[in-house]
């Protein structure tokens, strides 16, 4: 098991499959892209699904997301896909995405075993679509989406950042379009996580803010207490249900208490919180030869270093050196 020393275990793993992407989110790239790692860097096919399984038959990992950067850029993402689902126990298997490209490749992640998808979009409106993410391509996204629909990978989450003069009036009509389609609608609140260090609290749209934005449309009644469970969104009843809206307050009403989450980078480091400052090098033991367990133990003994919370509030609180594509959202 990967238990740290606040009793949490971790069962859920978010791996990291490249830190490039086709889109520059203001608030997660700048424009002209980062300093992306050298492909002798990356973890290869082989050494991810090595690690995998050894997370899934010897820690516990029951839950595994594919993440980035943005993961559908990773040639070999059909095949790590198919070899996770041929692991015993056989984990869950998500992958979150921009959504550019899921429109030919939906049908082959469901084939390779692919239990759902996650869509980040945080605007209904193409124009500002392209001026949030510097590229013209939310038709793409809405095409990928329809594609994940017609696949059967139901329920398909959809995350939204909301910024302020920029998007914030658009969450009743996010929610109403998410009804319409089907789609699970989550707002997560900004996080200091950003390479340009430009985030302000004072500037970010906090859940409570949402929360009345939304009620100006929507009756929310918050969902039985007791079902969130490690569940990062709080969730709440639209309209009586059975619907219903998440909320993913990290900054203003943080899950670190219940976290069940452990990461590994694209470059093979293991990471215990996305505000972690510390890493612990697996790529290193896999290319030096260590064994399964050694490999094992090393992961076991970051977990135990593993904080107690984020550390956002404490006025001591440093961002991470990666920004969040580099470690995996
Ligand atoms: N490229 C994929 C995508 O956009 O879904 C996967 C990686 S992205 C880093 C994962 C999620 O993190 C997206 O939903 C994105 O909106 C969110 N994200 C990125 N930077 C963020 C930040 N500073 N605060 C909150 N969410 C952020
Ligand atoms: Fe790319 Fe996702 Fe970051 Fe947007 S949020 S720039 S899609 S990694």
């Amino acid at each position: 098991m990967l238990i740290d020393t606040y009793g949490r275990i971790g069962t859920d793993l978010r791996v990291s499959l490249t830190d490039r992407c086709n889109l520059r989110c203001t608030y997660c790239m700048p424009e002209e892209g980062l300093a992306w790692l050298a492909k002798p860097e990356l973890l290869t096919d082989d050494e991810i699904v090595r690690l995998i399984r050894i997370a899934v038959t010897d820690l516990g990992i029951t839950e595994v997301r594919f993440t980035g950067g943005e993961p559908l850029l990773r040639p070999g993402l059909v095949g790590i896909v198919a070899r996770c689902a041929a692991l015993t126990p056989r984990p869950k298997l998500s992958l979150t995405t921009n959504g550019i490209g899921l429109a030919r490749t939906a049908a082959a992640l469901r084939d390779a075993g692919l239990d759902r998808v996650n869509v980040s979009l945080d605007t209904l409106r193409p124009r500002l679509f392209k001026k949030l993410t510097r590229r013209d391509r939310h038709h793409d996204v809405l095409a990928g989406l329809a594609a994940v629909r017609e696949a059967g990978l139901a329920p398909v989450k959809i995350n939204a950042v909301l910024m302020r003069g920029l998007n914030d009036d658009e969450a009743p009509d996010l929610l109403t379009w998410a009804l319409e389609h089907g789609y699970h609608l989550r707002f997560i609140e900004q996080m200091p996580l950003d390479p340009q260090h430009g985030w302000q609290r004072e500037q970010m749209v906090s859940a409570a803010e949402i929360l009345e934005r939304l009620s100006a449309r929507f009756t929310l009644t918050p969902e039985e207490a007791g079902r969130r469970g490690s569940a990062p969104a709080e969730r709440w009843l639209v309209d009586g249900g059975p619907v219903a809206v998440g909320v993913i307050a990290s900054v203003t009403r943080p899950f670190c208490r219940t976290c069940d989450r452990t990461r590994l980078t694209a470059d093979g480091q293991v990471r215990t919180c996305l505000f972690a400052r510390e890493e612990t090098d697996l790529r290193a033991s896999l290319r030096s030869g260590a064994s399964d367990q050694l490999i094992a133990e090393l992961w076991r003994t970051a977990t135990r270093g593993k904080k107690a919370g984020s550390g956002l509030d404490d006025p001591s609180f440093l961002q991470p050196q990666r920004p969040m594509s580099a470690i995996g959202g």
